[in-house]
């Protein structure tokens, strides 16, 4: 059987980017197989009572982080777990590789069909990249580890920054951390799948006071999500350099990048946290590699 406890609190630890100290908190080690931010995310419903479910439903793209969190959560309690994708390419049908395979292994059932509108009461429907309100129980435990560790440490005020998707963890992050603890923590966040005012809309749905919603932080360059880019490949690898962490490819290196842009507007005290996702490096890296590794390789010469 799996193991289903989490090692919660996840470690903080120090490092230097650029001569710049940071806090880094590895939420990418909070489980072997369920961790980071998903874990966050799906962690009510690994702690709480379904006595009715047999099934989860989702849908999403064939890669996603999203996806595979819900596989090794569902192998966790038993459940069935059908996944609606549009399309799944050929390449990676003939080649299951990443989270995909690994999804694949946990029992998930793939469907090109689309979904189902009427789900039965045995159905628990999870939304694209896990925005429900059920994040919230999650992320608060995680806004009071770092409340915690912040009194521990004696820091009067912390800055914490990391990458968005759907921008759930951000919001819920600043909106806990805005009633624990006085004065509140500052989140900065950085879109990677829209724009700033896509994250805006984001926050709208889930929190309509934006007194409680995080700084948004941007860089002037436009990128594309699963998009590659020398300069996310570059910053990938130095960061692994400067620090011995292996990073996540589809969302840290526009995390890192925003973050020491703009680390001279933010306080002393500066908390990266690391939202795991490192088993959909392999697939990321792949490409990666086909693309930009010879270029690379001339340009260290
Ligand atoms: C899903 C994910 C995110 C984005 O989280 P949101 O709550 O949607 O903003 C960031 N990093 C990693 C590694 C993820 O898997």
């Amino acid at each position: 059987m799996q193991k289903t406890s989490l090692a919660l609190p996840s470690p903080v630890e120090q490092i230097v980017v650029d001569d710049s100290p940071f806090y880094l908190k590895h939420d990418e080690r909070i489980h072997p197989d369920f961790s980071g931010n998903k874990a966050r995310k799906f962690h009510y419903f690994l702690t709480h009572d379904f006595p009715e479910i047999r099934r989860v439903v989702s849908y999403g793209s064939p890669q996603s982080n999203a996806m595979y969190s819900l596989s090794v959560l569902a192998r966790m309690r038993g459940w069935v777990f059908d996944y609606y994708v549009d399309h799944v390419a050929g390449y990676l049908r003939e080649n299951p590789h990443g989270n995909y395979a690994r999804a694949l292994a946990n029992g998930m059932q793939i469907h090109t069909t689309p979904r189902p509108q009427i789900l039965l009461p045995d159905t628990l429907l999870i939304h694209e990249g896990g925005r429900q309100v059920e994040a919230e129980y999650g992320v608060a435990i995680l806004a009071q580890e770092i409340a915690d560790w912040q009194h521990e440490q004696g820091i009067e005020h912390l800055d914490i920054f990391f990458p968005s998707g759907t921008g759930t963890t951000a919001l819920y992050l600043q909106k806990t951390l805005s009633t624990i603890h006085h004065p509140p923590s500052t989140v900065y966040t950085t879109p990677c799948v829209g724009d700033a005012e896509y994250l805006r809309k984001q926050f709208t749905i889930l929190e309509p006071d934006p007194h409680l919603w995080p700084m948004i932080l941007d860089l002037p360059h436009k990128y594309h999500f699963g998009k590659l880019y020398r300069e996310f490949y570059e910053i990938w690898i130095e960061l692994h350099q400067q620090t011995g962490v292996t990073f996540d490819l589809l969302y840290d290196p526009k995390g890192w990048l925003t973050l020491l842009k703009h680390r001279d507007q933010m306080g002393q005290h500066l908390l990266y946290l690391h939202q795991g996702g490192l088993q959909g490096n392999e697939s990321m890296l792949k490409r990666y590699e086909r693309r930009f590794s010879h270029a690379y390789k001339d340009k260290t010469k």
